[in-house]
């Protein structure tokens, strides 16, 4: 059974403070030369950014109904950052090397108007501009998405058995609504199109074969996720893990598959090509195979604060900064100093039992 931690003890030990004040002293201080490297050696490449920490989904792994039930504190409106201080923090990210953006959420497709925060986003230049939804309202979205420069997409579906699916988002979404998303974002032009699986073993590892099966050969990437603990209320136990080499063994059991090179360094998927030439898969490995030592991903929550790591506990105020007056140049200072001061590592030190602190929630600056 899962432990559904009270709400108020999601509430982290307040370091925010700490950290807007170390962001706006970075922000005064005179630019620091050089290459953009954290306390790791790893530069600053993808950015991903979080819309709406709302969602027209509870999937257990993310967002238990229990917690993030009717009185759950969402952000206020005012509190999110508008579409031109995002352009504006991402133009900063791209300037000191970000060259993929992803947008997030909770669902991103929420967001009244996203279309014009792509566009906004794609006049930035040469930046592989993506997104990742739970596909409940891409088969009407998909189109306008790809008008305003959306790159690729990426769809979130657990299952295609219908009672699965419904039981994992939890409130009851047919799969064919997905499928028929899925569809439209192909016929839109938003290919390749990688489709995400959380797998929980328990809920729906039986899914796995016949997920894989219905993708190969149609151009379409299914990534198959290992259940993580992120934030504190999904009720994490390393016994509902389904470790990636299972997944794949399980799947090269019936259609042979072979390793294939990563597309870039830091690429979050491990992936796998079908030996017959059907297409390939992706497995994300975060518990049982880390890769914290090439991880160049940064994180803006929906209102304006950075994450250096999926599992951290606080971010940097950014927010405070781009409705304060400083100049981007400032902004720039004050993102570089957060990098080079970052250190996380959390998946190569997580273990069975380590213990479950009140963490970002995924819901609040998407994964
Ligand atoms: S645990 Fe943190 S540092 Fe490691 S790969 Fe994930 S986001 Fe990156």
């Amino acid at each position: 059974m899962a432990t559904i931690i009270p709400l108020a003890d999601l509430r982290a030990p307040d370091r925010t403070d700490a950290l807007a004040a170390f962001a706006r002293e970075a922000a005064l201080a005179p630019a620091v030369g050089g290459a953009l490297a954290d306390a790791r050696g790893r530069g600053l490449h993808d950015l991903r950014i979080s819309v709406t920490d709302r969602c027209n989904f509870r999937c257990v792994y993310c967002m238990p109904k229990d917690v993030f039930g009717r009185d759950y504190p969402f952000l206020a409106h005012a509190d999110l950052l508008s579409f031109e201080e995002i352009a504006r923090v991402a133009r900063v990210f791209v300037d000191l090397g970000v060259r993929k953006i992803r947008l997030t959420g909770g669902e991103p497709l929420l967001r009244k108007n996203v279309e014009r925060l792509i566009a906004m986003l794609r006049a930035l230049g040469d930046v592989d501009l993506t997104l990742t939804t739970n596909g409940a309202l891409l088969a009407r979205k998909a189109a306008d998405l790809r008008a305003a420069g959306l790159s690729r997409i990426t769809v979130s579906l657990d299952s295609l058995d219908d009672a699965t699916f419904r039981a994992m988002n939890d409130v009851d979404f047919p799969v064919a609504r997905v499928l028929e998303g899925i569809d439209a974002a192909a016929a839109a032009g938003l290919a390749p199109i990688k489709i995400n699986m959380v797998v929980k073993r328990g809920m729906n590892e039986a899914s796995i074969l016949p997920m894989a099966r219905r993708f190969k050969g149609s151009g379409h990437i299914v990534r198959f996720i290992e259940f993580m603990d992120v934030g504190a209320t999904n009720g994490w136990r390393m016994d509902d893990v389904v470790p990636a080499a299972e997944i794949v063994r399980t799947i090269g059991a019936q259609m042979p598959l072979v390793p294939a090179d990563p597309n870039y360094e830091g690429e979050v998927a491990e992936r796998w090509r079908y030996a017959d030439g059907g297409g390939e898969i992706g497995v994300i490995a975060s518990v049982t195979q880390a890769f914290c030592r090439d991880c160049t991903r940064a994180r803006l929550s929906t209102d304006g604060k950075v994450y250096t790591c999926l599992f951290a506990t606080d971010g940097y105020d950014l927010r405070t900064l781009v409705r304060g007056g400083f100049d981007d140049a400032a902004l720039a200072r004050a993102v570089a100093a957060i990098w080079r001061r970052r250190d996380d590592r959390y998946s190569e030190i997580r273990t069975a039992d380590t213990p479950r602190t009140p963490k970002v929630e995924m819901s609040y600056i998407g994964g």
